[in-house]
């Protein structure tokens, strides 16, 4: 490790800033022993403010259709081998009802860009499982809408919304979506949802296609300046019905690495050990704990559709039912020194 990454890392640390080409060069410059460094001193800072809690959320993924076209992404419109599903209310309540037996307080709605469910039917969903579970947070990740929809789901009962910014560059924004899609348009909706009163999760996924050191490095000034309260990274793994699917992976030290640096950036950050890391090591999760993340979203839905919801090839805990997800997590943090709390999981704001 140079000098000069060892003494970037700690004026991150106590400075919560660095310049666009400070952030560059510490991208740039990965080697094991900044990797080291980084994650020793991003768990110490994560032990001051959440000890060795790891916070739950149950995702429920409710549709795979979508009528976005986003390159990477295994469900998007163009994916004539998609078999397309939708879970009913009552599918849906029920897997809320399993999932608060099994000590999950947040509820995670994530679906694909599907008019299908009007606001309306939103609504009504979101009143009926806010009253039936009310000490539980319900987070929607449901993607691009309009800020009076953001306001109604919102004042329905919704607490929490995840819309990853994918990147924060809009050359590079452009090279991931169709024209169709707009940069500003993403950004905005992160700002209606924050004023509306949202905790609100942005992110990207570390190695997409066109990705650079000052791609990562414009990420972490947009998390600067934008402050989310939750930040969900995880490796960019190839579908093969998808434009990219001859694209390599990210990889699990560039992720790990990221995560510390977003740790330091943030201290109270709610940072995800995501499923796609779990996808590229069998061990990724256990590795992001140690460096840095303090959230995991094991997987809620019917297992009968769980295996349509495919975002990326061989994702994992497709064929599991959710109690064995849960306590496969349970005993996966406790093995590296975490515990799985239940709990709402809100933000610690000091
Ligand atoms: N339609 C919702 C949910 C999208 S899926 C929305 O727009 O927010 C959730 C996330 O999965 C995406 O934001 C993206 O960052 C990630 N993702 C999609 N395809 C992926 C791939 N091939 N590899 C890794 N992550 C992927």
């Amino acid at each position: 490790m140079h000098d000069k990454t060892k003494s970037l890392i700690e004026k991150l640390e106590s400075e919560h800033h660095l310049e666009l080409g400070e952030y560059e060069y510490l991208i740039a410059h990965r080697d094991q022993q900044a990797m080291d460094f980084a994650a020793e001193r991003a768990d110490c800072v994560r032990r001051e403010i959440y000890g060795t809690d790891v916070y739950v959320r149950g995702l429920i993924e409710f549709s795979n259709y979508c009528k976005n076209d986003c390159l990477y992404c295994g469900i998007r419109r163009d994916n004539k081998n998609a078999s397309r599903y939708r879970l009913t209310e009552e599918q849906i309540l029920d897997c809320c009802a399993e999932g608060y037996e099994l000590g999950f307080r947040t509820f995670v709605l994530q679906s694909g860009e599907d008019s299908y469910y009007t606001d309306e039917i939103l609504c009504d969903l979101i009143g009926k499982i806010k009253k039936s579970f009310p000490d539980c947070a319900l987070t929607l990740s449901i993607g691009e809408k309009s800020r009076e929809s953001y306001q109604a789901y919102f004042d329905a009962g919704a607490d929490r919304y995840l819309l990853r910014h994918e990147t924060a560059s809009p050359a590079h924004y452009a090279k991931l979506h169709p024209g169709s899609m707009s940069f500003l348009n993403r950004i905005q909706c992160l700002y209606d949802l924050h004023e509306i009163g949202y905790q609100v999760g942005c992110g990207f996924m570390v190695g997409s296609p066109y990705q650079t050191p000052r791609t990562l490095a414009e990420d972490m000034m947009f998390i600067e300046r934008f402050r989310p309260e939750m930040c969900g990274i995880g490796p960019f793994i190839p579908h093969k019905d998808t434009p990219f699917r001859n694209e390599p992976a990210g990889t699990l030290e560039e992720t790990l690495y990221l995560l510390s640096l977003l740790r330091l950036l943030q201290p109270n950050l709610l940072l995800p050990a995501t499923t796609a890391l779990g996808t590229i090591n069998p061990l990724g999760r256990e590795m992001g704990a140690k460096a840095g993340a303090n959230v995991v979203m094991p997987n809620l839905s019917p297992t009968n559709v769980r295996k349509k919801y495919m975002l990326y090839d061989n994702k994992i805990c497709t064929g599991d039912e959710s109690a064995q997800c849960r306590h496969c997590l349970d005993l996966r943090m406790e093995s590296v020194g975490y515990q799985v709390v239940v709990s709402r999981g809100d933000i610690i704001r000091k």
